[in-house]
């Protein structure tokens, strides 16, 4: 065999094990479809790498994928490091409830909290100091007091490194000049938060705790490969453990390779996971023995975004870290249904890019939500006085994942049937929570049209397809990630989450992927 393990992406699943698993000594290979960037190749420009092509992944490999699907739309990351290069840095615990029914009965809250706490550890995460609360969050607060909820207010933990030193009312703050460089535990140079407000498009002083700073360089000290612009295309069995195949993308080409190693864990995400494992079970026939359940379950995690517009308050969404604080409905208290609220926020150059975008090519229900995001901005300063109220909540987790044949050509995509009716009264509750919010701080919300108009949903948060369970007609994997069927085949990401967690998922997935590796480990066969 090559190597002991081939690791098959690289974010929070698949950084998280493969890094512990280098760590204790396995010889390691990380695949990754992505590129590895660094602060300098970050996309800025209309015109510079920002997307990533499923049809044509070797012409167009940015590092943001959108796949959109009947009434759904997915956001995900495609980069070494995953979603954490450009995901909004939010830390946090799923609900112990969430664990009470639908998860195999080893996974208990009480089972994930050391896998947490060491991903706090590893990940760095802190909240925004007291005196660097950014605008958004203190009418985060007025509006959960002045709904009589002001209890339910928290600030959230964030994989982000502050200087408590930092403050708005400096000199030129916001001057990133003014981050302080360090060295953080794995060796790798950090900065200090500026509140730049990009972290969803790369942080240009890297104070976003991600991935490619902490887990991956830490796997490559203990020896792994980390080999970028490496698409998995299938993974079959042999004596001793697996092939896997990939295509390297490389000059607008794609160039055909494999690799063996006794252990495979396949760390795709949601829906990379999935697509991979149905194509390896469907088309290629490379691993007949797939539960017939694959696909099933996947959920949105009840993602929504209300922007409100405000009259002579500037609430400049674009500074400060995009997300910090939440109002918390995970008790049910509000129409029996479990969410919470967060105060969205977006890059100042998001606004440009809206104005200059090309419509010509887009679908007509894309080009409708640009258009009405374009009439927004008319006479406004991109932004400046929006409120992004955002949320997410416990959807039914029905969607099903599976491959179909393009009635055009030969080629099987990845379809998703989602039918929110089942998911209509959390999403409700959100919508009436946002407009509640925003009428009591004399806000003024806009209810995306392709949601009133629609039902039409946009996720950044996809969950399940793969999913954990006590037996292979429930689930795909075990309670171990350990694949019903295949003896050495693990999935430890997004893509195992049975249900939606309300919540931001990546520390969830990153437990999950702490006690998998060290399963692994403790079971080496
Ligand atoms: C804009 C945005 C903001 C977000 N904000 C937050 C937040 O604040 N907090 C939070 O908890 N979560 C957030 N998320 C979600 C979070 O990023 C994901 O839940 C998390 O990254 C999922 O981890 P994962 O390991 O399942 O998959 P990913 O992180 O998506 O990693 C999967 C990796 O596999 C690679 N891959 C896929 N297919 C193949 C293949 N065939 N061959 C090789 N490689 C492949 C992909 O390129 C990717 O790098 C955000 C997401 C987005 C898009
Ligand atoms: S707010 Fe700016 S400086 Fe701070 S983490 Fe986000 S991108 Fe980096």
């Amino acid at each position: 065999m090559d190597f002991d393990v081939i690791v098959i992406g690289s974010g929070f699943g698949g950084a998280i094990c493969g890094c512990r698993l280098a760590e204790s000594g396995y010889k390691v290979l990380i695949l990754e479809r992505g590129r590895r960037w660094d602060k300098t190749t970050y996309p800025r420009k209309p015109g510079d790498r920002w997307t990533w092509s499923h049809e044509h992944p070797e012409k167009e490999n940015g590092w943001l994928e959108l796949r959109l699907f009947p009434n759904m739309g997915v956001a995900q990351g495609a980069a070494v490091g995953g979603g954490s290069l450009i995901y909004a840095n939010i830390s946090c615990e799923a609900p112990p409830a969430v664990f009470e029914a639908g998860w195999p009965r080893e996974i208990t809250y009480d089972e994930l909290k050391p896998h947490y706490d060491t991903v706090a550890r590893f990940m760095n995460v802190q909240k925004v100091p007291a005196n660097q609360w950014t605008e958004r969050m203190r009418l985060m607060q007025r509006g959960a007091e002045a709904i009589g909820e002001g209890s339910r207010f928290k600030q959230l933990e964030l994989a982000v490194s502050f200087d408590p030193e930092w403050t708005y009312e400096a000199d030129d703050p916001f001057n990133p000049d003014k981050s302080k460089t360090f060295t953080n535990a794995q060796g790798i140079e950090q900065g200090t938060c500026v509140h730049l407000g990009n972290c969803d498009i790369g942080c240009d002083v890297y104070a976003k705790n991600t991935l490619d700073r902490n887990y991956i360089p830490w796997a490559e000290k203990h020896g792994a490969q980390v080999r970028e612009l490496h698409l998995v295309t299938n993974v079959e069995p042999m004596t001793g453990g697996y092939r896997v195949s990939y295509d390297r993308l490389k000059d607008g080409r794609r160039e055909p390779g494999s690799q063996t190693a006794r252990i495979v864990v396949v760390a795709a995400g949601s829906l990379g996971s999935t697509e991979l494992l149905l194509r390896c079970r469907d088309l290629m026939g490379s691993l007949p023995d797939l539960s017939p359940v694959l696909g099933h379950n996947w959920s949105s995690n009840g993602d929504f975004l209300t922007p409100a517009f405000y009259h002579d308050y500037d609430i400049y969404p674009w500074q400060g870290p995009t997300i910090a604080s939440a109002i918390d409905f995970l008790d049910r208290s509000q129409d029996g249904q479990s969410f919470w609220i967060q105060d969205g926020g977006f890059p100042n150059l998001l606004g440009n890019l809206i104005r200059e975008y090309d419509t010509a090519g887009a679908g007509a229900r894309a080009k409708l939500l640009i258009d009405s995001i374009r009439h927004l901005l008319t006479g406004n300063e991109p932004f400046r006085n929006v409120m992004p109220w955002f949320a997410q909540g416990v959807d039914a987790a029905n969607g099903v994942l599976s491959l179909r044949k393009s009635p055009f050509s030969n080629v099987h995509k990845l379809h998703l049937e989602w039918d929110v009716s089942e998911s209509r009264k959390v999403m409700d509750a959100i919508v009436a929570m946002h407009l509640r919010l925003s009428a009591a701080t004399g806000g003024h919300p806009v209810v995306p049209p392709t949601w009133s108009l629609f039902h039409d949903l946009l996720t950044p948060h996809p969950l399940g397809g793969c999913n954990m369970a006590n037996t292979r007609d429930h689930g795909v994997v075990d309670h171990k990630g350990e694949v019903f069927g295949y003896r050495n085949l693990y999935v430890p990401d997004g893509a195992i989450i049975p249900e939606a967690l309300g919540v931001n998922p990546s520390r969830t997935i990153g437990a999950l992927a702490e006690r998998i590796a060290k399963i692994i480990k403790e079971e080496a066969r």
